[in-house]
């Protein structure tokens, strides 16, 4: 049976836009020892904007995004939205693209007027030969303040770097230090490049730090923690998150969410507030602590 606390427990986050699928839930959320939080859309605010546009010589900042924004059309990655967003604003019109595809967690590729266009980052680079020597130092600064930069290559020449900004959310910091004054190991798990993800992490107060980590293999970082007897909540928004989540002894789904987040999540969060997550856990040490 289900103790009358817990009960109570479950009510009170409710109250405040925590939903907390059942007791066993709510009593597992007060033992973990181990929190994942997701970067995009969970410690940043998910809404990335474009920021930065430099061409290669030969290029302009305007075909570059061009050519960039063409590209995206097809793609449903937040990146993506970034880019079509800022060429809109400069009023440049996308291209039409032959042979679109979509490489996970590495960018997108397709035909642009007779010539192979690539963009993404550097390991996609990396992968077709397309030597980025040039935009090296750049690529370095905005990565450094937390930006995502990427490149684009025509016919494996390179042809410009393009960067958009995801700010982490104004509770992060916050939310962070609670979970660490809870006694929690907090650690960030990303597709993003290692300076990106570092540089982020930094912002927000967390330690520790799996970048360029594949979608599918964010379930993997979860039981590699359980391996080595960790209790992890994951938090996360996106479908990529998923299996993650429901990897995890609890699964946090936050913000928006899509519905497969929502169904793979033991606690959703209402409104995106990572200082939420806190607040679910300390009320729920604080339940475990009351029926021992
Ligand atoms: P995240 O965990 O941040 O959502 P993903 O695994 O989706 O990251 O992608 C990892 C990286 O791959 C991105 O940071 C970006 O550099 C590159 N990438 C993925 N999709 C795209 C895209 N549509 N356009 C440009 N770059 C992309
Ligand atoms: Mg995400």
């Amino acid at each position: 049976a289900t103790p009358i606390s817990v009960m109570v427990a479950v009510g009170r986050a409710a109250q405040s836009g925590i939903l907390i699928r059942n007791g066993d839930a709510l009593q597992g959320a007060g033992k973990l020892s181990c929190v994942v939080l997701d970067k995009t859309g969970t410690v940043t605010e998910g809404r990335p904007k474009l920021s930065t546009v430099a061409a290669a010589e030969g290029w302009t900042e305007d075909t570059v995004l061009q050519w960039a924004a063409s590209l995206e059309a097809g793609s449903e990655h937040p990146l993506a939205a970034a880019v079509l967003a800022g060429a809109q604003a400069r009023g440049v019109e996308p291209l039409p693209v032959n042979g679109f595809a979509a490489v996970v967690g590495q960018g997108v590729s397709g035909m642009i007027e007779g010539s192979a266009a690539l963009l993404g980052n550097a390991a996609l680079m990396r992968q077709h030969q397309v030597e980025t020597g040039p935009f090296a130092e750049q690529l370095q600064a905005l990565a450094g303040q937390g930006q995502t930069p990427v490149f684009l290559a025509v016919n494996r020449v390179v042809a410009g770097l393009i960067s958009v900004a995801d700010p982490i959310k104004a509770d992060s910091k916050d939310a962070v230090a609670r979970l660490r004054a809870a006694g929690i190991r907090v650690l960030m798990v990303t597709g993003d490049n290692e300076i990106t993800a570092k540089a982020i992490a930094a912002q927000a107060g967390i330690a520790e730090v799996r970048a360029q980590v594949l979608p599918q293999d964010k379930a993997k970082v979860v039981k590699t923690l359980q391996d080595q007897g960790e209790a992890v909540g994951m938090v996360g928004d996106g479908i990529n998150d998923a299996p993650a989540l429901a990897q995890s002894h609890v699964g946090f789904a936050i913000g928006t969410g899509t519905d497969i987040a929502i169904e793979s999540a033991d606690v959703v969060i209402m409104g995106g507030s990572l200082v939420k997550v806190a607040e679910a856990m300390e009320l729920s040490q604080a339940t475990v602590r009351n029926i021992k």
